[in-house]
């Protein structure tokens, strides 16, 4: 179900129980800002997710509240997951889900990085 991303952050959502770790993912990359790890259900051969570490809902929430700090460190990290993963050349798609009618599933922002095939026009019409 689509999540409501005007409500307050629910600190029992998968991905805040991914950062404390009580529950396991396939890591990618950590730092003081985000923290990145493949997806459960891969979309493309490349499929991975990067997370800020502070508890924001969604897109909206963190442009909103979140410091200059944690917004930089977050777009970098998203470009060094990213690069690390050799992505560059190809090319890849970035998508961030906010509210209903995106159909974002999990109130934590977080930011879909696909790769590794042609990955066609940009929605499904
Ligand atoms: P969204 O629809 O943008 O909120 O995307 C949520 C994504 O989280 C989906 O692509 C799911 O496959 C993924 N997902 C849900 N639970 C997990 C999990 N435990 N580990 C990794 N990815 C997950």
């Amino acid at each position: 179900m689509a999540v409501d991303a005007t409500l307050p952050y629910d600190n029992q959502n998968i991905f805040a129980k991914i950062l404390r770790g009580e529950i396991p993912c396939k890591q990618v990359y950590e730092d003081e800002f985000a923290f990145a790890f493949h997806d459960i259900n891969p979309q493309a051969p490349t499929h991975i997710l990067v997370v800020p570490k502070g508890p924001y809902v969604s897109w909206d929430d963190f442009s909103r509240h979140a410091d200059d700090a944690e917004i930089a460190g977050f777009i970098r990290a998203v470009g060094k997951v990213a690069r690390d993963a050799g992505l560059v050349e190809r090319g890849y798609r970035l998508l961030a889900n906010a509210g209903p009618d995106s159909h974002q599933e999990v109130p934590h922002l977080h930011v879909h990085i696909f790769a590794g095939q042609p990955l066609g026009p940009m929605l499904a019409r």
